[in-house]
């Protein structure tokens, strides 16, 4: 097993999954009660006692804190808005705009290290560690995932990109962290500097962070640098949330995050393949911020992955809780639009939403550029795959002359006036 596997939680049978995460969740909330003047707050506020909230089911109790909020607390009570246990000894403060303060979990958090271990970085790996390490946590938590799984990472943080290619060069590096679109700028030097990348070096496998992967990045880092590529999920408040195994599909969630599903205009959880905000307990005892409002959209499935790891899984990122337009109660985002455009390269559309009898209506107004788009069959396939991403029912079909859609408006138009 350990051969596959970070560790053996990864294959938990469901019934100890759900023993597994309500224990750690009864720990952190009985000692955040004990430790925390934030938590305290909040339950008094409420009127609960850490027997109150004993599974994931109670966990609903508490409120959501949104990274909006977080920064109000620790504004008001600094450096951590009481939320940290004032008794234990900080390794190290990390800092992201707001600003937010976090405290470094410790050592005993195996942070980014089930996302290493999934996309193939082991002992004899030589890693390029492109993440910052100033101020933020990034740089300094992929460096300690790494170093769990046993690599040997070097700290080139947001050294030029002409550097980047001397190390890689000279320490025969095999394998990059970082963003996509940094990976993409360092190749592009090196060829400006007459190397054939794939052939003059050793990289073969990238886990990417902090930024989308773009379908036809990832295809050219793969099929034309032979370049092995992983996605990793988190948020700088509360670390690694999620990652790709060798399937690379749906995202495997972290044993040390609890991560719901949260509609965030009535703050309910939504089910299984329902998109919502991504909201996040990180199970520790030092940093008892329950409930994290990330402002990431996603959903969540509960099928079983063939890689033999039984966690539930995140469809990716679908856009900002801010960005996506709700219809019928479901929501639709940017990103999913950006997968139809794509389908469609050669069509300009736009989508409205309005309000009619009680009920929001959606229409797809389309540039009748040729023949094809004026033909049902065209429309039923749109409208086919329309749904098919976005689980929602185009009702109606608008024609409009070529250059009606100014090329910079936004792809969906929420028209909805409510009074
Ligand atoms: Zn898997």
């Amino acid at each position: 097993m350990s051969q596959e596997y970070f560790d053996d939680k990864e294959c938990m049978s469901a019934p100890e999954r759900e023993a597994y995460y309500n224990r750690r969740l009864s720990e952190m909330v009985t000692l955040g009660y004990e430790r925390s003047k934030r938590v305290r707050r909040i339950f008094d506020e409420r009127g609960l006692t850490p027997s109150d909230i004993k599974t994931l089911e109670d966990l609903k109790k508490l409120p959501i804190i949104s990274r909006e909020k977080l920064i109000d607390f620790e504004a008001e009570d600094p450096p951590f808005g009481g939320f940290c246990d004032p008794t234990v000894e900080i390794d190290r403060i990390f800092t992201s705009p707001g600003p937010v303060y976090e405290p470094h979990l410790g050592e005993d958090d195996p942070l980014w290290a089930r996302a290493y271990y999934a996309a193939g970085f082991r002992k004899g790996d030589i890693v390029l560690n492109a993440f910052s390490y100033h101020m933020v946590a990034a740089g300094l938590t992929f460096h300690g995932g790494l170093r769990r799984v046993g690599a040997t990472v070097v700290p080139s943080g947001t050294s030029s990109a002409q550097q980047q290619v001397q190390l890689i060069r000279d320490l025969k590096v095999s394998a990059y962290t970082g963003t996509p679109s940094f990976l993409q700028a360092i190749i592009k030097k090196a060829e400006e500097m007459g190397y054939d990348f794939r052939n003059d070096f050793g990289v073969r496998r990238a886990a990417f962070g902090a930024e989308p992967l773009p379908m036809s990045l990832r295809q050219t880092f793969e099929e034309d640098y032979g370049i092995d590529t992983y996605q990793m999920y988190g948020a700088t408040e509360v670390g690694d949330i999620a990652y790709e195994c060798r399937e690379k599909g749906p995202w495997h969630i972290c044993e040390e995050v609890i991560v719901e599903i949260v509609d965030p205009a009535t703050g309910e959880n939504v089910g299984p393949g329902v998109m919502g905000e991504i909201v996040v307990t990180r199970l520790n005892n030092i940093f008892f911020l329950f409930r994290f409002g990330t402002g990431d959209l996603s959903s969540i499935t509960v099928e079983k992955c063939p890689c033999g790891r039984t966690s539930h899984m995140l469809n990716g990122i679908a856009g900002r809780v801010g960005d996506a337009v709700k219809v019928r109660g479901l929501f639709i985002a940017p990103s999913q639009l950006k997968v139809i455009s794509e389908r469609f390269p050669d069509v300009t559309f736009q989508l409205l939403v309005s309000r009619i009898a009680d009920r929001d209506f959606l229409t797809l107004k389309l540039e009748s550029t040729g023949t094809e788009v004026e033909s049902v069959e065209f429309q039923e396939r749109f409208k086919n795959y329309f749904r098919e991403i976005c689980t929602v029912k185009i009702d109606k079909v608008e024609l409009v002359k070529v250059g009606t859609i100014p090329s910079e408006d936004k792809l969906i138009i929420d028209q909805r006036k409510w009074e």
